[in-house]
């Protein structure tokens, strides 16, 4: 029997990069898992992909920053995959830019999906799984949350706040078996978010890895693996970082 047959995931931000390794990844281990994306298309041919491997899959186009798509995501979760025992809140994007030149609408967007889309498909997913008494909520936050990156300070801000979000469910929903935590990536390029940062950037980035390479998003997607399975029951409120030492 594989770890998480009889599971069913929402992956948010699944259709690509990150997201949908994570999602893949859980279909390998027996999930039934639900992608959502803005692009229709991308996350059909995931969700294409997730139902080749045998299980059951689902494919939800949405915007995480809109409340009422982010519920609607969770209840076609729950009524065409029998339920939501996994949420990863992954979607995200970044608008970089020093501070002094960043425009207000490019904060407000990095913090209204990487930040209040967590909180959206949170709160839509906490009260069933905290009825059934189960759950496994996992969000992936970034290294920059942890030491920042000039340049990112709105990124910076939502995936922080990713954090200090996560401890304070898993303190609220610890006693009902649902546990909260976050994986923070150090740089995984060739995703729709790396692609285009700048050379001296990606230098700069790697001068801080002790273990000098670059992570892949199948190894993001092996921390989100076993915090969704039953062998990290008793892990709540953690940050695992997976960033190569980056920021031991
Ligand atoms: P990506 O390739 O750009 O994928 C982002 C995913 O999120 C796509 O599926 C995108 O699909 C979806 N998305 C974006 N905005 C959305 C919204 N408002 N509503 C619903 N879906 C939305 O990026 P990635 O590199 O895989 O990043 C995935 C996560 O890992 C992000 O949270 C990112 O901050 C984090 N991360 C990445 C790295 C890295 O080096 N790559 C490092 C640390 C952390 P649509 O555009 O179609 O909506």
């Amino acid at each position: 029997m594989a770890d998480l047959d009889g599971k069913a995931a929402l992956v948010t931000g699944g259709s690509r990069g990150i997201g949908r390794a994570i999602a893949l990844r859980l279909a390998a281990e027996g999930a039934a898992v639900a992608v959502c994306a803005r692009t229709e298309s991308a996350a059909e041919s995931t969700a294409a992909e997730i139902a080749s491997l045998g299980v059951p899959s689902l494919a939800c186009t949405a915007d995480v920053s809109d409340a009422g798509q982010a519920a609607e995501t969770v209840k076609r979760t729950i009524s065409e995959l029998g339920g939501i025992h996994i949420l990863v809140n992954n979607a995200g994007i970044r608008r970089d830019n020093l501070l002094l030149r960043m425009k207000e609408e490019d904060w407000d967007a990095v913090l209204a999906t990487n930040l209040k889309g967590a909180f959206h498909c949170t709160k839509a997913a906490a009260r069933p799984m905290m009825r059934a008494r189960e759950g496994r909520i996992i969000s992936i936050s970034s290294v920059a949350g942890i030491v920042g990156n000039a340049g990112q300070a709105n990124y910076s801000a939502s995936k922080a706040g990713l954090i200090g979000f996560t401890k304070s469910l898993a303190r609220e929903m610890a006693s009902r078996g649902v546990t909260v935590n976050v994986v923070a990536p150090g740089y995984v390029p060739d995703t729709g978010m790396t692609a285009e940062l700048p050379e001296e950037a990606v230098e700069h980035l790697m001068a801080h890895v002790p273990l000098a390479r670059t992570g892949t998003p199948e190894e993001v997607a092996d921390a989100v693996a076993f915090l969704a399975s039953q062998r990290a029951a008793y892990i709540t409120g953690q940050v695992l970082a997976v960033d190569g030492g980056m920021t031991m």
